[in-house]
């Protein structure tokens, strides 16, 4: 970009941004939608109108339009996890995740506060169904599951070296390649997770092993509770059998996926041994008082040795059954605030980063092209770049063809959810959600403002007594102009600085 141009833009922008405030009223309006959207950096602009009808009466208690908004749309936040994609939005959906997590382990699944939560019940208590904690005597565990090897890499270790050579002579591959590297890697070196050969690493079992985790995780639960029923008579002085273990214990979990910088997914899980209550499934109960941390781990690690899945047939020297690896990591967690905040911010922060945060190179979301073009990408090493390929390449074989790997070359090949959880493990997202707008009805102030009547785009219907009728269309993404994404970006930092004011107990 030459001089020239560059200060032509600047003073576009300078010139949108006054545009913005020139006008008193409209300013505050929008300003407001900007602070609605949570000062997220590409909100999604609607155009519509909605009407609250009284479902008793038939009555319309409150109608709204967009077209009374400044530039006739509202702004409602994109709500991405990634903090690589809307940093604002992320860090409520990582605040979101952190009540998830740690709602399982203590009773403050909804109390307000991070951390320094005290205890009391917070504003928004009752609206989560009652699933929105761990019960006092369940015993917890945070484990990490961890994938095999599919070939040595280059690793970090502290300043110490990569791989020693064996022996007086190097040592090579079929392929001519050293088997050893007198290199010590720093954490952020491009080489760590890189193949020492990528001829000899088993990239397209690493990729059917990606695509196969979540049905690994999924057949572990079942193993855990055969498990259960093995080692339950030697806790529990009587033989049980699996059916009659599921009527007695019940695994809730949370977990996160975590990418390598391989390029393998990892698993971090928090488990939690609940009773069974006979006349309510739904209640969650403690776990009888044999059945405590040593059990839960016990069944953990003797499933975690056991499960396996039976990977499609590529070639003779692909992996053809997904196991985990031999690294099985269990802790035991205390159902007190300060494990609870420690374990749910631990796994909060992976519920917010991409692949592309671990694995240098490769796009937060999928392309246009579903990735065609990685390979080619410059910035992408050499084994990631060759992973991309391995999955295009399954993507065409007609025993892979009900993985739809095509739609998941940016992720190496893994399907899941990044997050996920077991039904009953604690509150939802929907469920703080719900909780953030009946907040909202709660502080009804505005006599214009579509959500106080509930008539809001992203509004719960505000009571069984009325009903919302809205019809709603995309009018675009992000903002109209740079100088609005400007001015969004300094209300955000405003926003931050005083509510950092505000919990240092200054006034502002
Ligand atoms: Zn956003
Ligand atoms: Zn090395
Ligand atoms: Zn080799």
């Amino acid at each position: 970009m030459t001089q020239t141009t560059q200060m032509m833009q600047t003073q576009t922008v300078l010139g949108q941004m006054i545009a913005r405030v020139a006008d008193d009223e409209q300013y505050r309006r929008w300003a407001g939608q900007v602070e609605r959207a949570g000062h997220c950096v590409r909100p999604v602009q609607l155009a519509g109108s909605a009407v609250t009808v009284n479902t008793g009466t038939g009555e319309v208690e409150a109608t709204y339009t967009s077209r009374d908004e400044p530039g006739g749309v509202l702004l409602v936040a994109c709500k991405d996890r990634r903090e690589s994609v809307c940093p604002p939005c992320a860090a409520r959906y990582r605040a979101d995740a952190w009540h998830v997590f740690a709602g399982g382990v203590t009773r403050a699944g909804l109390a307000d506060g991070h951390g320094d939560d005290d205890g009391d019940d917070g504003p928004d208590d009752g609206h989560d169904g009652g699933h929105d904690g761990g019960p006092a005597g369940s015993p917890m565990v945070l484990a990490t599951f961890t994938a095999p090897s599919f070939g040595a890499v280059h690793a970090a270790r502290d300043g110490k070296v990569c791989r020693a050579a064996r022996g007086r002579r190097e040592r090579t591959c079929e392929h001519g390649r050293p088997l050893s590297c007198p290199a010590r890697h720093a954490a952020g070196d491009g080489m760590v997770g890189a193949p020492l050969c990528v001829d000899c690493a088993d990239l397209a079992g690493q990729v059917l092993w990606n695509a196969h985790v979540g049905e690994l995780w999924r057949r572990t639960v079942i193993y855990v509770y055969r498990a259960l029923a093995a080692l339950a008579p030697a806790v529990g002085g009587q033989p049980v059998t699996v059916r009659g273990v599921r009527q007695l214990l019940r695994l809730s979990y949370a977990k996160v996926a975590e990418f390598q910088k391989r390029g393998v997914v990892h698993l971090h899980v928090l488990a939690r041994l609940d009773g069974v209550c006979p006349d309510d499934p739904d209640r969650v109960v403690p776990a009888p008082a044999w059945a405590g941390t040593d059990l839960l781990t016990a069944a953990l690690m003797h499933a975690a040795g056991r499960v396996s899945v039976a990977l499609p047939v590529v070639d003779a020297r692909t992996l053809a059954v997904a196991r985990w690896g031999t690294q099985l990591d269990v802790r035991p967690v205390a159902p007190r605030q300060v494990d609870a905040a420690r374990v749910a911010g631990y796994l909060a922060k992976y519920a917010t980063k991409t692949v592309s945060d671990s694995v240098s190179g490769l796009p937060a979301s999928r392309p246009a092209d579903g990735g065609a073009d990685l390979a080619q990408t410059r910035t992408l090493p050499a084994h990631v770049a060759a992973l991309t390929q391995t999955v295009r390449r399954l993507a065409r074989l007609a025993t892979c063809r009900t993985l739809r790997l095509g739609r998941h070359v940016h992720t190496l090949g893994f399907r899941g959810h990044v997050t996920s959880k077991s039904r009953r493990y604690s509150t939802t997202f929907a469920a703080l959600r719900q909780a953030r707008r009946a907040w909202r009805l709660a502080q009804r102030h505005r006599a214009d403002d579509p959500w106080a009547h509930g008539t809001g785009p992203d509004s719960a219907e505000p009571d069984g007594a009325r009903a919302v009728v809205g019809d709603w269309r995309i009018a675009g993404i992000g903002y109209r102009t740079l100088g609005d994404r400007v001015w969004a970006e300094v209300l955000g930092r405003e926003h931050r600085q005083a509510r950092q004011a505000q919990r240092l107990g200054l006034t502002t």
